[in-house]
């Protein structure tokens, strides 16, 4: 499954990456002006300052847009065809790009609510998401 392990390529990542491993979703915030900032840098896209600390979030937000493969990209993703990819506005306001996993690709709609799930893939844990209310009942 290496097709799905992350690449990491900053401390900060690492840091991202290591705390969804223990079930946490975490985002950047700057100290100065409060926007959330994604993906982790080092530099406030708003109003540039170095400022940040590290803030869980529910992981909660809306479905902007997302598709549906059907064929897989690689050898890899061929067990895991069909699934669907979305970009996923966090109430928080970054916009996150995520599996949306545990439901039938005709469940999901623009617009629909999600929130963060932990799909453990065997070398890393990714930060995916399932239809709000799906694990309630
Ligand atoms: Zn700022």
């Amino acid at each position: 499954m290496s097709g799905r392990k992350p690449v990491i390529t900053s401390s900060a990542a690492q840091h991202f990456w290591d705390e969804c491993a223990k079930g946490r979703y975490l985002l950047q915030q700057c100290t100065n002006c409060q926007t959330f900032r994604y993906p982790p840098g080092p530099i406030c896209w708003n109003c540039a300052s170095d400022g940040v600390e590290w803030v869980e979030s529910p992981g909660r937000g809306t479905i902007f847009t997302f598709t549906t493969i059907g064929r897989a990209p690689s050898e890899e993703f061929k067990p895991y065809v069909p699934y669907t990819v979305a970009l996923v506005d966090l109430d928080e306001g970054p916009r996150v790009m995520g599996n949306v996993i545990d439901c039938a690709p005709e469940d999901i709609s623009i617009d629909a609510r999600v929130e963060v799930a932990f799909e453990d893939v065997g070398d890393a844990v990714l930060p995916q998401f399932v239809l709000s209310g799906a694990t309630a009942s």
